[in-house]
């Protein structure tokens, strides 16, 4: 396992977060006093059983849903004190997103995939949106398939372009929900090398959740999460 940064500031604080579902007439518990904190530099992953809150949990942090009790706080600022509009300016300003089914819209090229949340940026040029585009397809490694549809793609292209649309925002933290979940082992592999690698190199913070043990070995920190509680050392 890669050493943390201990001396990261923190960038996300989730406190005594407490989320339920109605399913029926049960209220299902899906997080359940859940306080974690993540800092500039982890690459954390999370792990859990299916059920476990790991969704849940990255949507809070995504600031996608809305906790019934408890804080979320991104880069020290509470953001249930934000507006709606306040609260969507902040998460496309401070976070990307890769999920499972990489989310692609298939009518849209890859580089125009990619370009989607810089649309949302009013001061940005068509020129400074090209070069963001650009490089962020380069750092993934899909430098000539700039123009080609989704469609075309394998499922590990997909992801990339999918983390590439991530990180085009600059990005200070990457949530990534079992994005590995759709690709066999070995492109599996791949994608976490390119994410270790833009984590060392570019020093992007990432949260994953994940099954697979074989890639907690190579992340720096294990988050474990059960019935929708964050529990230390291994889930038996
Ligand atoms: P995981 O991602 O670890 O599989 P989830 O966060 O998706 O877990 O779900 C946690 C619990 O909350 C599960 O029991 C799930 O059935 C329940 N749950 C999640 N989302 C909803 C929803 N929209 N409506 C009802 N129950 C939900
Ligand atoms: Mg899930």
């Amino acid at each position: 396992m890669r050493t943390p940064d201990p001396a990261g500031a923190p960038l996300l604080e989730l406190h005594g977060l407490r989320k339920s579902y109605k399913l029926g007439e049960v209220d299902v518990h899906a997080l359940n006093d859940l306080s974690l904190t993540l800092r500039v530099g982890e690459f954390t992953a999370l792990v859990g059983a299916s059920g476990s809150g790991k969704s849940t949990l990255l949507n809070m942090a995504g600031l996608i849903d809305e906790p019934d009790e408890g804080e979320v706080l991104l880069e020290g600022v509470n953001v249930a004190r934000l507006s709606d509009d306040a609260r969507s300016l902040l998460r496309n300003e401070k976070l990307g997103f890769i999920f499972q089914s990489f989310n692609l819209l298939p009518v849209l090229d890859v580089g125009e995939n990619v370009e989607l949340p810089l649309l949302l940026r009013k001061g940005m040029s068509p020129l400074e949106r090209r070069d963001r585009v650009d490089q962020a397809l380069e750092d993934v490694g899909l430098g000539s398939l700039k123009k080609q549809v989704p469609d075309k793609l394998s499922g590990g292209q997909r992801q990339r372009v999918a983390i590439a649309r991530a990180l085009v925002t600059h990005p200070a933290l990457v949530l990534a929900d079992e994005p590995t979940a759709n690709l066999d082992s070995e492109t599996t592999h791949r994608i976490v090398d390119l994410m270790i690698d833009l984590n060392a190199k570019r020093g992007v913070t990432f949260l994953f959740s994940t099954h697979d043990e074989k890639l907690m070995q190579r992340v720096n920190r294990i988050v474990h999460i059960r019935d929708g509680k964050i529990v230390n050392g291994k889930v038996p």
